[in-house]
């Protein structure tokens, strides 16, 4: 089992023993005490205080400023202070490769067998090749470790891929790690390539290095107590991506249905390399958003015909046959969650769409104005597309059979009376909450607003249509009802899920709206 630690950070012996014992209530398994971080550190003074007062495991680490740490002394000063760690029955210590061996030297070979030796090598730049990574490996298990750890920093998340490919062929026990968000993804499934320990801190101020989730996300959100070798790897990814409440609404979902799988944040700079670097079965689905949407056309070698007409894909299903299927769940979340918002929950189930005849003026020609402009024509809308780039407007309406419209020609825009507008821009997201795609007066032209941003839940056009007495929608309905349908991409052709997870999702999608602060994953999307 890969183990939980938490870093403890404090300042003084007594706040470091509080956040020990907070690591055990929060379900950490062991603390690192980083004895550089405390102020005025006096090691006979101390050490038994802190080995004493720590509820768990406990490993101690001294780390120099030359390795990234606090420390600025000697290395005979900090040795001291480790050695005599020992004496005390800590359980782990750790020292770096770089003085490992003048640090055997200085207890000369004799370490209580009970303590266990990690040795440590820290890349804050880059990851190197597996060919050096290997190396390494071999360099740590020559100075006589007992546990061998590597940290290096994600330039890329491909990056994280080396790191993998190193601990599966590790054969002794592994802390690899790679650092920045761009390497989440070796934090969470440590357990999955047998990492021996993965970190977890007790909130954001008290990190200890970039990248690093808290416990409560690595037990709650990824359940990663539950992962394994087998554990398939979904995730989100985009660019930004940490605002994203999809890995909640996901893990939610796949815990309550048990599927053996976690979703992730991935933070991704290129897709192609991204897929074509992790392209084992495992990693067998992935949502993407901006800004990979069209992209993802490309990099799929089948794609399901209304992602195709649209032009844009958010979810990707790694077939077993290794070949990437394409689908866009977005246009069916849109669309139902306008529907149901016109004429009340259930309306998209008419025979007759009620968005038939109707005026709709979708604002955005990127994979959301796509998927929801295809998606109206289809019910029998009349689509007006307007859009910062007039050109991507003309050539969307061209497509499609509507019409197209400057921004700046939104204002005025008023055919007829009974419009709905629908917002497929990210102006008004989080964090740029201000924005808005268009002047509060001229929201009186419109019956339905929509808005496909859902970060904030109400967003500034949504507050100012209300103001306006406008019926809304929010991107919550529409969030919940594309990962409906990637969930069930995602899990298909396993019996039973399917239902189950429509059922989840719905119950989900119940809860959220009816009993608004029930389920964690909506209490964040309040943020
Ligand atoms: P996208 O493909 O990158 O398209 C972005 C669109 O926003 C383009 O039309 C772009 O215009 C426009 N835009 C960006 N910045 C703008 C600005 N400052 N002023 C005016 N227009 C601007 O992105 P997407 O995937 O379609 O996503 C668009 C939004 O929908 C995002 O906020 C996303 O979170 C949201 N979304 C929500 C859901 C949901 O489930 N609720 C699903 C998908 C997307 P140009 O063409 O001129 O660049």
């Amino acid at each position: 089992m890969t183990l939980i630690c938490v870093p403890l950070v404090a300042r003084t012996v007594e706040e470091m023993v509080a956040d020990a014992v907070a690591a055990a209530a929060a379900g950490g398994d062991l603390v690192e005490i980083r004895l550089d971080f405390i102020e005025g550190f006096r090691p006979r003074e101390h050490l038994p205080l802190l080995l004493r007062g720590c509820p768990l495991p406990a490993l101690v680490t001294y780390r120099p400023n030359w390795e990234g740490g606090q420390y600025e002394g000697d290395d005979t000063t900090r040795f001291e202070a480790l050695h005599i760690a020992m004496e005390l029955g800590v359980d782990y210590v750790d020292v770096e490769l770089k003085v490992a061996d003048k640090f055997m030297n200085f207890i000369s070979g004799n370490k209580p067998e009970k303590c266990k030796l990690i040795v440590s090598s820290h890349n804050y730049e880059y990851t190197p090749s597996c060919e050096e990574l290997a190396n390494l490996v071999a360099s740590i298990q020559a100075v006589g470790a007992d546990i061998v750890k590597i940290a290096t920093t994600a330039k890329d998340i491909v990056d994280v891929s080396r790191m993998f490919q190193v601990m599966v062929h590790c054969q002794v026990p592994m802390i690899g790690l790679v650092m920045s968000e761009k390497g989440l993804m070796s934090r969470v499934l440590a357990p999955k390539f047998g990492g021996y320990l993965t970190f977890g801190i007790l909130n954001a101020a008290k990190t200890s290095a970039s990248g690093q989730p808290t416990v409560e996300e690595l037990l709650e959100i990824y359940n990663i107590r539950r992962i394994g070798p087998d554990t398939k790897v979904l995730g989100l990814i985009a660019n930004p991506v940490k605002q994203s409440k999809s890995p909640i609404l996901h893990n939610k979902c796949l815990q309550s249905v048990g599927y053996n799988a976690v979703y992730l944040p991935l933070l991704g700079d290129n897709l192609a390399s991204f897929l074509e670097t992790y392209s084992s079965p495992d990693f067998s689905g992935f949502s993407c958003s901006l800004p990979f949407k069209v992209d993802a056309v490309q990099c799929c070698d089948e794609h399901d015909p209304v992602a195709k007409s649209i032009g844009a894909i958010n979810t990707i299903i790694r077939r077993p046959d290794g070949k990437l299927v394409g689908y866009n769940t977005d246009y069916i979340g849109a669309i139902s969650a306008i529907e149901d918002g016109i004429g009340g929950p259930g309306s998209k189930d008419a025979a007759i769409s009620l968005l038939a005849g109707r005026l709709i003026v979708v604002v955005g020609a990127g994979g959301a104005g796509k998927a929801i402009a295809y998606g109206a024509k289809e019910k029998g809308a009349r689509v007006v597309v307007a859009n910062r780039t007039y050109e991507k407007a003309v050539s969307l309406a061209n497509a499609i059979g509507g019409q197209a419209l400057r921004l700046a020609d939104l204002e005025t825009f008023r055919p007829e009376e009974g419009m709905i507008l629908a917002n497929a821009t990210s102006l008004g997201m989080y964090p740029n909450i201000d924005g808005t795609p268009i002047p509060k007066k001229s929201l009186s032209f419109y019956n339905v607003v929509f808005d496909a941003v859902y970060a904030p839940k109400v967003t500034r056009l949504l507050r100012e249509a209300e103001e306006c007495g406008v019926k809304v929608v929010s991107g919550v309905e529409m969030f919940i009802r594309q990962a409906m349908g990637q969930f069930e991409h995602f899990t298909g052709g396993i019996e039973g899920v399917m239902f189950s997870s429509a059922l989840v999702l719905n119950s989900l999608h119940a809860k959220c709206f009816n009993i608004s602060d029930y389920l964690y994953f909506l209490q964040l999307l309040k943020a």
